[in-house]
């Protein structure tokens, strides 16, 4: 918007200009793009400008908005909580990787085929990262903390990915010989934050009890 004012021979030419400020930067899932773009979280702001320079802030306007850096696209906050394909990808073996840090914790931690197993599978789940440190790590993390992050992120996989990540949990407890009362009560909890029945868990847990023979 702006107005025109001529005063003698003094032409003044004002108005408000709405200017665009990046609050954050960031990666999401972009839903026109179809894949993980960048992304940059902005607000507008008035200003009243003199001739088109904006020169004194005023209200904001609108709410924030997510702007896709490649099509432009405008889309509201809440779509930064949809996974990015990179998340969803790397999801499988974080919560492996929770619910093996959890299973070991409920046993025996020291136990060197228990532990190997662990770092086994989270691996071949993709995350080559993952070694006996990072494993010691997660054994002293909150047992409750770590129950929340699997909680969280248990809801993007699928029934059945749910229940394979349960089972390996399993058998990690099962490596140290039959399940303790301590060990099948964890197993309980994991498989609760993990979204499933109790149908389901108890079903896991028999599968991994007679593929390990115990
Ligand atoms: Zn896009």
């Amino acid at each position: 918007m702006a107005c025109l004012v001529t005063k003698g021979p003094i032409l003044i030419i004002f108005g408000l200009q709405v200017v665009y400020f990046t609050l954050s930067k960031g990666v999401f899932h972009c839903p026109d793009c179809g894949g993980d773009r960048e992304y940059r979280r902005r607000q507008g702001r008035n200003f009243f400008s003199l001739f088109f320079i904006p020169l004194i802030p005023l209200n904001k306007t609108g709410s924030e908005f997510v702007q896709c850096g490649t099509c432009k696209g405008r889309w509201h906050v809440d779509i930064l909580t949809v996974p990015t394909t990179a998340q969803l990808a790397s999801l499988p073996a974080l919560l492996l990787r929770l619910a093996s840090a959890q299973a070991l914790r409920s046993g025996d931690v020291t136990h060197p085929a228990a532990r190997d197993r662990a770092v086994t599978v989270v691996r071949q789940a993709g995350d080559h990262a993952y070694d006996q440190g990072v494993l010691d790590h997660d054994l002293g993390r909150p047992f409750d903390q770590i129950r929340a992050e699997m909680a969280h992120a248990a809801g993007a996989l699928a029934p059945e990915a749910r229940e394979n990540i349960l089972r390996a949990a399993a058998e990690i407890a099962l490596t140290d010989g039959p399940l303790s009362v301590s060990e099948e009560e964890t197993l309980n909890a994991v498989g609760a934050d993990l979204g499933l029945t109790r149908v389901q868990v108890t079903g896991v847990i028999s599968l991994a009890r007679q593929s390990s023979g115990r």
